[in-house]
């Protein structure tokens, strides 16, 4: 890989301030999903190193809590502005390992910065809180203190920004973290380490370790010097962490699968629908968790949705992220091809027309066609299970009862979106959507001051805004007598 700065390509792992392999000396190969071919290989680490790890973080945590935060905000600005000059490269490096086009790559590595300037601000701001006592003599008195060491296991869609999102606001109040990257994207964690060490946290404060997914996270959820779990990735996994955190009652948040319903009623504006629906679908060739994943259009402008929409897909231009003008890179392997595949074929099966795109790309590998499918049924697969994937199904409804009932049917809860200009329908609807966020004539942006997360079977917390710190902070409550 040729970068400006080769130290960022790092393939060890970063345990209390040092680059170390595994105790077993494994490895594991990570490969460019464009092209399949063999990038480099990373440590395989497992209980071991992973406890090395967490002593090294509860080891250091004490000095760096007890730093002000204004000592802790000048590390994590120089973090931010290493980030910020080293943004090409890094880009690079996820294009290779993840796969999007490095515009986007460029684009994730800035929004993971504006987390780390924002959570550098308001870690200045963990208030506390006074409260009236009924007895005359006492005072109620209220602090945040940082929990602790903190585990973040982190998915391969965003490999930058989900470590930024958990990171900040952790660092920021004081806690220390032990990072586990996704195995398919490791190189973009890593080379946030290097830039972490030049920016001066002390060894320890932040821990990067690869390998076993299974055995990493079980430690993590299981050691009881760890305070909480940060994790971001499917529902399923969600639950495993979730059941071995009771173990030791650690505090969770979970951001998980989304299901996310796109809605278009016959008031809307139709350009604009069409803009949010291709924003929401097709970012990261649809590997996200907020991606529109059922699109339902009102019955009166369902064919002119349908025409403009089939319009801009055919303009998507797919291939190797790294070229110009690509805006679909490849999925991330063959697993996540085939189960998109199969919803596609299930899909036709059940009554749906294929629109545009419905097959492999002939590209080959982990290429997928940009895809529409009209008319689909309610029984298909994807009308209840997550796509990760570039494909949007549309469904036709006649009343706003008929369509709250269709978004809502589904255990997910994460992002929603709709498209209206009547004032009344927008209250009620936004409110009645069962999802923890809500685009209104908008495919929904993600940026640090917003809270984002789940209801349901998406998630437990919020990551982003004021609401983020609280998931990395204990309340304390002091009585105060003899007044
Ligand atoms: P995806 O389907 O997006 O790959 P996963 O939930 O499988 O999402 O992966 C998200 C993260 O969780 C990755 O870092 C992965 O290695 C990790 N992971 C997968 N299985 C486990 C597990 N049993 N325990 C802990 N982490 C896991």
């Amino acid at each position: 890989m040729e970068l400006k700065n080769n130290a960022l390509f790092k393939e060890t792992c970063f345990i209390g301030g040092k680059w170390i392999e595994s105790d077993s000396g494994e490895k594991i190969k990570v490969d460019n999903p464009a092209n399949g071919e063999i990038i480099g290989e990373v440590p395989k680490c497992s209980t071991s190193e992973t406890q090395k790890a967490i002593q090294e973080a509860q080891a250091v945590f004490p000095s760096w809590r007890d730093k002000t935060a204004k000592e802790r905000s000048i590390i994590l600005q120089k973090w931010a502005r290493l980030i910020e000059a080293n943004a090409d490269d890094l880009a690079k490096i996820m294009t290779i390992e993840q796969g999007k086009p490095l515009a986007e790559a460029k684009g994730e590595i800035l929004m993971g910065v504006t987390y780390i300037d924002f959570y550098a601000e308001e870690g200045k701001r963990v208030y506390g809180d006074i409260i009236p006592d009924p007895m005359p003599d006492r005072r109620i008195v209220v602090i945040k203190q940082p929990v602790g060491v903190v585990g973040a296991i982190t998915p391969w869609n965003f490999p930058s920004t989900m470590i930024t999102r958990k990171c900040a606001p952790a660092l920021a109040v004081g806690c220390t973290v032990v990072i586990k990257p996704a195995s398919q994207t490791p190189y973009s964690a890593l080379a946030l380490g290097v830039l972490a060490k030049e920016a001066g946290f002390p060894d320890g404060v932040m821990n990067i370790i690869t390998g076993s997914a299974n055995a990493i996270g079980k430690e993590l959820t299981e050691n009881p010097l760890v305070r909480k779990i940060s994790f971001t990735g499917s529902t399923e996994v969600g639950k495993i962490l979730l059941q071995q955190s009771a173990s030791t009652v650690k505090k969770v948040s979970m951001e998980l699968g989304g299901h996310a319903p796109f809605v278009v009623f016959d008031d809307a504006d139709l350009d604009e629908a069409v803009t949010g629906a291709m924003q929401s679908k097709f970012r990261n060739s649809g590997q996200t968790c907020i991606c529109a994943n059922r699109i339902f259009v009102h019955e009166k402008v369902y064919d002119e949705f349908l025409n403009k929409f089939i319009n801009e897909v055919n303009k998507i231009k797919v291939g190797n992220g790294l070229e110009e003008g690509i805006v679909s890179g490849p999925l991330i392997d063959q697993l996540s091809l085939m189960k998109v595949h199969d919803q596609v074929k299930d899909a036709v099966n059940q009554g749906a027309k294929i629109a545009v795109g419905g097959d492999v790309h002939s590209l080959g590998g982990n290429f997928y066609q940009p895809t529409v499918l009209s008319n689909v049924t309610t029984k298909a697969k994807i009308t209840y299970e997550e796509t990760f994937g570039p494909v949007a199904p549309l469904y036709k409804f006649s009343s706003d009862e008929e369509v709250i009932k269709m978004a809502n049917d589904t255990p997910y809860g994460l992002a929603s979106y709709f498209y209206s200009r009547d004032i009344g329908r927008i209250w009620r609807v936004a409110e009645a959507l069962e999802y923890g966020m809500v685009g209104v004539n908008t495919g929904l942006t993600t940026k640090a001051e917003i809270p984002f997360g789940g209801v349901k079977e998406s998630g437990l917390g919020r990551e982003g805004s004021k609401y983020g710190l609280d998931d990395y902070l204990n309340i304390k409550y002091i009585s105060m007598a003899g007044i």
